[in-house]
C-alpha cells in the first residue's frame, strides 16, 4: 500500500521538524537568557562620574580656566604638577617654556 507508506513518512517528517523547531527554540531561549544575565552583571559605570567631580579644582595657567583635577591634563614640572584644560594649553605652555629657556 504506497499511500499508507507516504502518510507515515510525512507524519515522521512532521514529527522530526516539530522536534527540531522545539529544540532550536529552547536553545535560543537559553542563549538569550545567558546573554541577558551577562549584560546585567557587567554594569560598573554608576559611581565613576561622581569621583571625578568630587576632586578639587585646579587652574590652567595658560587660559586661566578652573577645571576638576580628575579631568585635567597633569604635567610634572620639577616638584610641582601643573594642570591644563586641554592638550592645546599644555602645548602652549611647553612652547612658552622653551622660548623663555632659549632667550635666557
Ligand atoms: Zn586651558
Amino acid at each position: 500500500m504506497p499511500t499508507d507508506m507516504t502518510f507515515i513518512v510525512r507524519m515522521l517528517r512532521y514529527l522530526f521538524w516539530v522536534l527540531v523547531v522545539t529544540w532550536s527554540v529552547r536553545l535560543l531561549g537559553r542563549l538569550v537568557k545567558q546573554m541577558g544575565s551577562g549584560v546585567s552583571q557587567g554594569q560598573p559605570y554608576v559611581d565613576v562620574p561622581n569621583d571625578a567631580v568630587s576632586k578639587k579644582l585646579v587652574r590652567d595657567p595658560v587660559c586661566g580656566m578652573h577645571i576638576s583635577e580628575g579631568i585635567a591634563l597633569p604635567l610634572k614640572q620639577g616638584n610641582d604638577t601643573i594642570y591644563f584644560c586641554s592638550a592645546e594649553c599644555r602645548d602652549k605652555f611647553l612652547d612658552g617654556g622653551k622660548k623663555i629657556a632659549a632667550n635666557a
